[in-house]
């Protein structure tokens, strides 16, 4: 990297607070600055000097027919030739929306929103409203956007109690979250007791995918399930990185456990700004204009993000799901050897986990709650990363954050991951 890259960075921290307009792309404790991109295509993604990157971040999630498809992109210019936004009622949110309902037999009816936050938000204050209940309870290592009352940790007191991990949120909003570990059945049980009739719902990632990657035990989902149903509260399964990336109808689906309410986001806008929340026709309809929970958006459902979102789901297919699932097994195989061996066994300690088209490179097998992470997880990431990122493979920039493969990641493109990492095929 020349200047010109920390150049723009250092032009971009007079003008952005920390340089960046999301924290995780600052490259915060890593000997390098971020990279600029200019341009993308397929597997690919290009700096600002024209450097090659095979790219798995992928815009996050969103992008799983990988970076610029030829259907999307023809799509997307035809829906640019129509306007793209009206604020007024249009076809093709009609479309998205059925296409969506007919992969989620578990939902009735959505409605669209801008980002996987506000997804949430709506989410949380239509379980609220549908229940008349106040509390949420949610786990620690599970990310929901930046919603204030999903801004929690673990407070001091009683199982359960939490409080704001983020300044500028509100003691009495923190109070309203109770905050419990993965897995843990006896603490949500005894919330259940301590908080009866005031639980509205409970919040999960079915695949926690934001804090590494911590699969869960179907047992602990259907727990949630019954644990819920017992006392009236409401399911809430956030599938904005899990919905149509581990299969059509996301976790539901693979687990055969119907949540009541369920988020989506990431690969339901194609890469454009596109979140979802949907639920049964008698919860949905508690929704403003009929119901008494207000929801509003100048740019929702906007008909170019939808016509982002269709088209990118459109090309997807059971054999996509096995497809990019092989691929990804094929990358991480490559990965996984090449770290055992690199600069006499650096890297040695880290194996891969993985889950449908998602991975995480950790040092430790099977990690499903915050206190199995490896303390120094992120001092030998960062090496790795760096190591990575000279080679022209992109990882997002942070030891928690998973790896997204794509189908454009395809056998040619394994090759020349094999390249960059010297090894012959
Ligand atoms: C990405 C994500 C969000 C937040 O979505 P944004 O579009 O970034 O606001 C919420 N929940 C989960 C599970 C996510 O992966």
């Amino acid at each position: 990297m020349s200047n010109i890259q920390s150049d723009l960075f250092s032009k971009s921290k007079t003008l952005v607070p920390g340089g960046v307009h999301s924290p995780v792309r600052s490259f915060k404790g890593l000997h390098t600055t971020p990279r600029f991109f200019k341009r993308a295509e397929g597997a690919y993604i290009y700096d600002v000097e024209d450097k090659k990157y095979v790219d798995f971040c992928m815009s996050f999630g969103p992008l799983i027919l990988g970076h610029r498809h030829p259907k999307v992109e023809k799509a997307l210019h035809e829906g640019l030739e129509r306007g793209w936004s009206y604020g007024a009622c249009e076809p093709y949110s009609l479309e998205l929306a059925e296409f969506l309902l007919s992969k989620l037999p578990h939902v009735e009816q959505l409605r669209f929103v801008n980002s996987g936050t506000e997804a949430v938000m709506t989410a949380l204050r239509l379980a609220r409203g549908v229940t008349g209940r106040n509390k949420i309870i949610k786990f620690n290592g599970c990310y929901h956007g930046h919603v204030d009352s999903m801004l929690i940790k673990a407070g001091s007191g009683l199982a359960g109690e939490a409080e704001a991990s983020s300044a500028g949120v509100p003691e009495g909003v923190a109070h309203d979250t109770l905050i419990l570990e993965l897995g843990d059945t006896e603490g949500l049980k005894q919330c259940f007791i301590d908080h009866k009739d005031q639980i509205a719902a409970i919040i999960i990632e079915p695949l926690p995918a934001n804090n590494g990657l911590m699969v869960q035990p179907k047992e602990f989902l259907q727990f949630l399930r019954d644990i819920t149903t017992a006392n009236k509260a409401l399911l809430i399964f956030d599938e904005v990185i899990s919905g149509f990336r581990v299969a059509f109808g996301g976790m539901a689906e693979v687990t055969g456990i119907k949540p009541d309410i369920v988020t989506l986001g990431k690969i339901i806008g194609g890469g454009l700004p596109v979140g979802a929340i949907g639920a049964s026709k008698f919860i949905m309809e508690h929704l403003a204009p009929i119901g008494k929970v207000y929801q509003a958006g100048t740019l929702s459902a906007n008909p170019l993000a939808m016509v982002g979102g269709l088209s990118t789901l459109k090309e997807m297919t059971p054999e996509s799901y096995k497809k990019i699932e092989e691929q990804t097994k094929k990358i991480t195989t490559l990965l996984a050897n090449w770290m055992k061996t690199y600069n006499n066994g650096q890297f040695n300690m880290f194996q891969i986990t993985t889950y449908s088209s998602l991975f995480w490179i950790v040092p430790k097998e099977n990690v499903t709650k915050i206190a199995d992470i490896p303390a120094n997880l992120t001092e030998n990431f960062n090496k790795l990363f760096e190591v990575l990122l000279d080679r022209g493979i992109y990882l997002a920039p942070n030891a928690y954050e998973v790896g997204f493969v794509s189908l454009a990641h395809d056998d040619t493109v394994v090759a020349d991951i094999a390249k960059r990492l010297d090894i012959k095929l």
